[in-house]
């Protein structure tokens, strides 16, 4: 989800690589779950999550969905997956009743960041701290892949990087004509390619993605989408 406010209004000023380290440490929150209510639809699942969801508690999109943990929704014209919150609280579907998240090891990347974001330009990316997000005292300085705590950065930042400007092409290919059958056959293949079909999840990921995404633009390109 793009935001579509200054740097300067959210962040320290600051821009971080993954080697640098930034005041995000809230050890552990004690108690604080701030973060994993009323978050609307902001935790959005890229392929990555439900791979990850997949392996970790057996349940990749369409169970997700049938279950009611996840729905879809329009992100910048484009359909894309999120963690539900529901309830008085509208509180995440994952949070316990502790007010800890029951599915720690397999967490959406997008809570793996907080209160990091990501600020992507040039087809690249670099790290941002969002100054209003998180309560926390007495935060401590903690490495940002340390934050982040995802296996095989490198090869997990080039595949943010191949994800983020399929995207922004997706975006662009069905602004202003989000309602036509042909921004609705881009989005249904699209989350047919990337998101219903079961990952193989004793197997590599970042494989299975470059396979999906060639065979993604194949299709598109073989009906005249883009
Ligand atoms: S708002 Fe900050 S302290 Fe509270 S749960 Fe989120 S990261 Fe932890
Ligand atoms: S998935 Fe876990 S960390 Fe993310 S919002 Fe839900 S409870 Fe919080």
């Amino acid at each position: 989800m793009k935001l579509h406010v200054s740097l300067e209004e959210i962040s320290d000023g600051r821009l971080y690589k993954s080697n640098d380290m930034v005041k995000a440490d809230s050890h552990g929150c004690k108690g604080c779950y701030k973060c994993c209510i009323d978050m609307g639809k902001s935790v959005i699942l890229d392929p990555y999550d439900v791979y990850r969801l997949q392996q970790g508690i057996g349940k990749g999109l369409p169970g997700l969905l049938d279950e009611g943990l996840a729905e879809l929704n329009v992100v910048d014209g484009v359909i894309l997956p999120n963690i539900k919150m529901t309830g008085r609280e509208k509180r995440c579907v994952f949070l316990n009743t502790d007010g800890r998240c029951s599915i720690h090891e397999a967490r959406p990347g997008v809570c793996r960041l907080f209160p990091l974001g990501r600020y992507y330009e040039n087809g690249d990316f670099l790290y941002f701290f969002q100054v209003n997000e998180c309560g926390a005292s007495g935060r401590s300085k903690v490495k940002v892949s340390k934050w982040i705590d995802t296996p095989d950065q490198g090869r997990n930042h080039d595949f943010i990087c191949k994800w983020h400007a399929l995207l922004d092409h997706l975006e662009k290919t069905v602004a202003g004509e989000e309602d036509s059958d042909r921004s609705k056959r881009l989005n249904l293949l699209m989350l047919e390619t990337f998101y219903m079909q079961p990952y193989e999840t004793e197997k590599d990921f970042y494989g299975q993605f470059e396979d999906r995404l060639s065979d993604f633009r194949i299709k598109i390109a073989d009906i005249g989408i883009i």
